[in-house]
């Protein structure tokens, strides 16, 4: 078993303990038990680590491509080889099984690849002009940014705000969530190792509110990245634009599933109960509200909570667990209110809708149908082991109902007709469709939302676009 690491923050390319800092106590959302202490940065270390983010970046600008593929690729390696030793630090402070963690740490060393390949790749155009004359369009790091990442996926939240600044020659200041510290740290520390230069990455922790106010109000930061809830998203963005800040926004979602009557039932539930229990539902892109046609919807309903009962939950290091607890303990109070507001209002529970265990914040797989459209789990991102099923006869009535809400991060389908698959396709607000999948993310893919959901896409070339402005050169 791997040791709790000492928890320290990354500024100018020192590494910082607690010393006389604030702290923050870590816990293992499996039992509550203290993990570590955190330190937490005063204004002081911010200013310190805005002052060596410019430094760095003009610093790592002028850095050829190949070599920051080169340290990209050696992070990666690093991060592979320390696989097990991360995977279960980050099963240690936000309790996901040691399964996921473990493919998470992969994920992690795929993306910095692909982005090792991608970043040569960041061609301009030159424009048809007269001979003698040229008109360039370039392509440049867009500066220092500032990185906020939360606790759900310690490792590839981090990963994901690291990997496309670095690859296109920026440097970042990020702050992940406070809950799941050492994760962050780790892939800190492969990029540390495998060379990037002080100053081009660095890592600190506080009180959220006072980091975001003090970097967003600083013109050494030229773009905002933020993955967490559609509410913060807006309060931030709104700090970002007294400096005309670039954005990305990776906010909440609330996806909806349509399932035809002519889907594979077996295969459908099997997919869909694993990706509802992954993370404890505390995904972005997590399954939530079920639209099931009329003329298999019963057989659904059956077959779903049957399967949803067979999963185990318990601790995310223990070999047999398939569902660990939520990462801190707001998550099993929001379930409580949640779905306590919808069985009020008239909700069936078909299974689940309970704490599980005496300790820790775990939260029973949990399957409600007969939900009221008026209740908060039909609008308010759930972000939990839950799933709501209501019945559908047409596929407008369907598609008027996944759209329904502001939100358009993911959505699901499920049907055998290539006809119906392309249909459903065309008519989802979405950033993302999955027919017959339940996988989104991938190293090449572009992954984001729409509406309040967010803007600008992680991952992809378009992840590597996002960090980069446009420059046009005009030569006589
Ligand atoms: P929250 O809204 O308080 O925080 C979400 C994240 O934002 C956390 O990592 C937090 O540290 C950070 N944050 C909060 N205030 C901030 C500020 N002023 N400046 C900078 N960062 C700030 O909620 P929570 O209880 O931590 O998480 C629950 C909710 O967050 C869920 O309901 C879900 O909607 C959302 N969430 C979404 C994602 C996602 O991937 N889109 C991930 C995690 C959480």
């Amino acid at each position: 078993m791997t040791a709790y690491p000492e928890l320290k923050l990354h500024i100018d390319g020192e590494w910082i303990g607690v010393g006389r800092r604030r702290v923050h106590r870590v816990v293992n959302p499996a039992n509550g038990a203290a993990l570590g202490e955190l330190p937490l940065v005063d204004a002081e270390d911010l200013d310190r680590a805005l002052e060596a983010a410019e430094r760095g970046f003009r610093e790592w600008k002028r850095v050829s491509a190949e070599e920051r593929a080169r340290v990209l690729k050696r992070a990666a390696q690093l991060i592979r080889e320390r696989v097990e030793e991360i995977a279960q630090v980050a099963t240690l402070e936000e309790g996901k099984t040691l399964a996921e963690t473990r493919i998470e740490t992969q994920v992690v060393a795929n993306l910095f690849e692909f982005y090792a390949e991608e970043c040569r790749r960041t061609y301009g155009r030159v424009l048809v002009r007269p001979t003698g004359t040229r008109s360039l369009v370039v392509k440049e790091p867009v500066g220092p940014v500032a990185a906020f990442a939360p606790w759900n996926f310690p490792v590839g939240n981090p990963g994901r705000k690291l990997g496309a600044p670095v690859a296109t020659g920026c440097s970042v200041i990020l702050k992940p969530a406070e809950e799941a510290p050492a994760s962050a740290m780790a892939v800190v520390r492969a990029l540390i190792d495998a060379g990037v230069p002080a100053g081009v990455v660095q890592l600190v922790f506080g009180v959220p509110d006072e980091v975001s106010r003090h970097l967003l109000a600083s013109p050494i930061i030229r773009k905002l990245s933020f993955t967490g809830s559609t509410a913060v998203g807006k309060h931030l963005l709104a700090l970002a634009a007294a400096t005309v800040k670039r954005t990305t926004m990776e906010l909440g979602g609330h996806a909806p599933v349509i399932v035809f009557d002519d889907a594979d039932l077996a295969r459908t539930v099997e997919m869909l109960a694993t990706s509802k229990c992954r993370n404890a539902g505390q995904v972005c892109v997590s399954p939530t509200r079920f639209y099931v046609q009329e003329g298999i919807y019963d057989r659904f309903v059956a077959a779903f909570t049957e399967r949803i009962r067979r999963v185990n939950v318990g601790d995310g290091l223990l070999p047999g667990s398939q569902m660990g607890p939520m990462a801190n303990p707001r998550r099993p109070a929001a379930m409580e209110r949640l779905i306590g507001d919808a069985v009020a209002a008239g909700a069936r529970v078909h299974t689940g809708g309970e704490r599980h265990g005496k300790e820790g914040f775990f939260w029973q797989p949990t399957v409600l149908s007969e939900v009221p459209l008026q209740a908060r789990i039909m609008n308010e991102e759930p972000f939990g082991p839950v799933a709501v099923i209501t019945p559908f006869a047409t596929l407008e009535q369907a598609v008027e109902q996944a759209n329904r809400l502001p939100y358009g991060l993911a959505a699901y389908a499920f049907t055998e007709s290539s006809k119906r698959a392309m249909l459903i396709g065309d008519a989802i607000e979405a950033g993302m469709v999955g027919i017959n999948v339940t996988v989104l993310a991938a190293a090449d893919a572009p992954f984001g939302g729409v509406k309040e959901s967010g803007h600008g896409a992680e991952d992809g070339p378009e992840g590597l676009e996002a960090c980069l402005v446009t420059k046009t050169i005009h030569q006589a």
